[in-house]
């Protein structure tokens, strides 16, 4: 048997890259394990397309730290080009929403770095002269992309990780593997090795691998080809005139992507109804392999490319590459620690594996081996989704992702496949009420209420049709009472002789004493912020939590990993409880004619109780996200219905309401509350976060206390007010002073009670204060800091 630190299954390009990046920061004891060659999956017949668009900053790192690599670093370090080819790219559409976009993604990138240019038709001539205009409104130019030969980028990887002591056993394909003691046992056609840390890498048998390691890996093959023409003769006519290579270009709307290949052209078409390949199981003997021509299925996107590359038909087919590709439910890969199995990791289901492969193996081995990812995860955090992504919707979201590879990302975007899994015991009133789902962690949660029945959210970058809808909402919670299901919050209880002692080292703040509720940020090694829990002490050996719904799996790993030495069980109960918000000046009193309690003097801001409901046994929090007076009743899931209507009973003479998320977003925003996921990541501590009233560091021992401490150059996160009519802020918008990019807007939204466009941002120059702009699809709008909340700054609403 062999010992190692590491074991990676799989030689592609993301499995290469991180044995090149573990051996790089001095994890040498690695083996990577190869059934076939190195490249033998779907990384040799990749077109190589690599790219810096991405709406995610940390996806547009993946990809920008690939092209350094395969363009920079990897041919310094061998001495050996990796075929990377600086040919540029650029996007152009006919759809006004794509501009917006296009604007959109060019403005993170002011923030980032990472250089876009808006086009204009005319630019577009000028960079591509084979493309035809019309139609066009215009596009984007990025400088930077190009093209690289997989094979050799993956070699060089592999290359200089032998050299630094990594191993690869080449033509050992794993067979079983299997958990013992803290160990993993990987048991290969040459030989078994035990293993610290387990990675699966296996791409496009991502899910049998997982299999194996007792894991339900959601990603699906889908097969995509891409046709190479034979010399296109305008092509070698530039080549001979020694003109530079052609940018990749795409067209999202029609749904393609052409690049130089010598003196031809390859076209790569994605069509609507993606073919998927072995869901249950692709063959062990499938390897470097291809599937038969199939291009009557893309024939009309190929018309289309014909149209706006009329130089394509010149050059006659030459091959048709058609092989598999792997898609998750979102089409990010899955990367990070695996949900339930400590030592093991995910570094599989890319669709994108060559763009995002060399910066994936880097972000994965700095997670490995410093304890805390570099940047924010969670848009690739293997842990993204649960158990209830079945089959049907791996195979639902896999063909709905291939079909919409180009699809416009709007704000607050909503696919409609694989919905319905998760459903609250109040989801068929909230319909019936006229709610407008949205999806939280396979949940559906109401987002808006409309007044008509099956609506929809617009689609669009501006403001949408559910403004007005919300407006009545905030104005229901605000000056009556409303109803809202919280239901999808994740929820734990934490019990034991030691419950109130374990919370109470968790993280940054101290635990609530018995009867109160508080709020914990739970730190990274390295000092961010990795969950966030309103804690309700029942008593000292019983302490009640909830979280984000999307945080469900990573906060119960944190949680059971954090609990080993004290004596205490952790025990997720998400799905036991159902939770209905009531908020508003008047919830005391609609409460009141529900139950005996106090719910005056006797029921302070911040306190739980477990009180009768209309009947039911109920645990009240006194809390509210939005600001006002209110409760919140975590009561079982098959009593839930019973309480609702109740409450809608007692509160109809009052004209009570209902608000979805949308709402309660724009009002968390008023008191300058920050949320999970998109303020609060593992990237800032909470005191760069503006939660130092919530940081007790005195005579206090947490993880990520000391690193917290000594950070340099910090963040500080600030509350905005920007001058904008008609469209308002979301997400990863630059923050602007004198034109230079000196921050990032990480969430935004109208504020009905104040009338103000709100967000909260971070400023990596802290001392700057004023002379700041936001900039909003493509326009900078002057913006101001806001020194307190501008909604009841001191809580009177809340303490009433
Ligand atoms: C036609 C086509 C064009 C593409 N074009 C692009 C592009 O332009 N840009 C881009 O970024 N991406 C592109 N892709 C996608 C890209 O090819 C993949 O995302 C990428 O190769 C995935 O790499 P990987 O390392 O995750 O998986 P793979 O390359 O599939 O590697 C997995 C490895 O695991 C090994 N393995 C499997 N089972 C076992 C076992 N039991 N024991 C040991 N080893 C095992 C396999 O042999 C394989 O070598 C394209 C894909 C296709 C099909």
């Amino acid at each position: 048997m062999t010992d190692a630190q590491v074991v990676i299954v799989g030689g592609g390009v993301m499995g290469v890259s991180l044995l090149y990046h573990l051996t790089k920061l001095g994890w040498n004891d690695v083996v990577l394990v190869e059934k076939n060659d190195l490249t033998h999956g779907s990384t040799w017949h990749a077109a190589g397309l690599c790219t810096h668009f991405a709406h995610n900053p940390t996806i547009q790192e993946l990809r920008a730290t690939s092209v350094r690599l395969y363009r920079d670093i990897l041919p310094s370090e061998t001495g050996q080009s990796c075929g990377f080819h600086a040919s540029g790219a650029m996007r152009v559409t006919k759809n006004p929403d794509r501009m917006d976009e296009f604007a959109h993604v060019a403005g993170l990138s002011d923030f980032t770095g990472y250089p876009l240019e808006v086009l204009t038709p005319e630019r577009i001539a000028e960079l591509h002269p084979l493309a035809t205009l019309d139609g066009l409104l215009g596009g984007i130019y990025e400088p930077d992309d190009g093209h690289v030969d997989p094979t050799l980028a993956t070699n060089a990887m592999a290359q200089v990780a032998l050299g630094k002591g990594g191993a690869i056993w080449r033509y050992a394909p794993v067979v079983s593997i299997s958990q013992l003691n803290g160990s993993w046992y990987v048991e290969t056609a040459k030989g078994a090795i035990s293993t610290k840390h387990i990675v699966n890498a296996a791409g496009t048998w991502g899910w049998e691998i997982g299999k194996m390691m007792g894991l339900n890996v959601p990603s699906v093959p889908v097969l995509h080809q891409y046709l190479v023409t034979d010399t296109v003769p305008v092509v070698a006519e530039r080549i001979a005139r020694g003109l530079p290579e052609l940018p990749i270009i795409r067209d999202p709307e029609e749904s393609w992507y052409v690049r130089q290949e010598r003196d031809g052209l390859i076209l790569g078409p994605y069509e609507k109804e993606g073919q998927v390949w072995s869901v249950d199981g692709c063959p062990p003997e499938f390897g470097a392999d291809l599937m038969p021509p199939d291009l009557d299925r893309v024939e009309h996107i190929i018309e289309a490319a014909l149209q706006r590359i009329p130089a394509l038909e010149t050059g006659g087919v030459k091959s048709v590459i058609n092989g598999p590709i792997t898609f998750t439910p979102d089409a990010s890969p899955l990367i990070g620690p695996a949900h339930g199995l400590p030592g093991a990791w995910l570094l599989t289901g890319s669709s994108m594996g060559v763009m995002e492969g060399g910066g994936s193996g880097w972000f994965l081995a700095h997670w490995m081996t410093h304890g805390a990812a570099p940047m924010d995860a969670l848009a690739i955090d293997s842990r993204r989704f649960g158990a209830w992504a079945d089959r049907d919707f791996r195979v639902a979201k896999a063909v709905e992702c291939f079909g919409l590879q180009f699809g416009v990302h709007y704000p607050n975007e909503e696919r409609p496949a694989g919905r319905g899994l998760r459903l609250s015991p109040l989801h068929d009133l909230m319909i019936e009420r006229g709610a407008v789902m949205g999806t939280a962690y396979g949940w559906e949660r109401p987002n808006w209420f409309s007044d008509k029945v099956n609506d929809k959210s617009d689609e669009t970058f501006g403001r949408a049709n559910w403004f007005e809808h919300v407006a009545r909402e905030v104005d229901a919670a605000s000056n009556r009472s409303a109803l809202a299901d919280l239901s999808v919050f994740s929820k734990f209880e934490i019990t034991g002789p030691d419950a109130h002692l374990f919370v109470d080292t968790l993280g940054a703040n101290s635990a609530p004493k018995t009867g109160r509720v508080g709020l914990i940020h739970v730190l990274t090694a390295a000092g961010g912020v990795a969950s966030e829990f309103t804690v309700a002490t029942l008593s000292a050996d019983h302490v009640y939590l909830t979280s984000a719904a999307a945080a469900e799996e990573m906060d119960l790993d944190l949680l059971c990993k954090r609990a080993n030495g004290f004596n205490v069980s952790v025990t997720n109960v998400t799905e036991a409880f159902a939770v209905i918000g009531l908020m508003g000046p008047e919830s005391r009193a609609v409460l009141g004619k529900l139950t005996l309690a106090d719910l005056g003097e006797g029921f302070p801001w911040l306190c739980v109780q477990e009180i009768d409901v209309a009947g039911v046994q109920s645990r009240a929090m006194r809390v509210s996200y939005l600001g006002e007076l209110g409760w919140e009743l975590h009561l079982p899931t098959d009593q839930a219905v019973q309480v609702f209507l109740a409450l809608e009973k007692a509160g109809a003479a009052q004209g009570i309401g209902y608000y979805g998320a949308f709402a309660a977003n724009s009002m968390r925003l008023e008191k300058g509350y920050r949320g999970w996921g998109a303020d609060l990541t593992t990237e800032r501590s909470p005191l760069e976060s503006g939660l130092s009233f919530l940081t007790k560091t005195k005579d206090r021992e947490f993880v990520g206390r000391d690193a917290m401490m000594a950070r340099e150059n910090p963040w500080d996160m600030v509350l905005l007010e920007i001058e904008t009519t008609n469209v308002d802020p979301f997400y990863a918008h630059s923050v602007l002073h004198d034109g230079r990019p000196v921050g990032i807007v990480t969430s935004g939204a109208f504020g009905h009670r104040t009338g103000k466009t709100l967000a909260l941002a971070y400023l990596r120059e802290p001392g700057l204060r004023t002379e700041l702009q936001v900039k909003i699809l493509g326009k900078a709008r002057d913006a101001k800091i806001l020194e307190q909340p501008p909604y009841d700054p001191a809580n009177i609403r809340l303490r009433s």
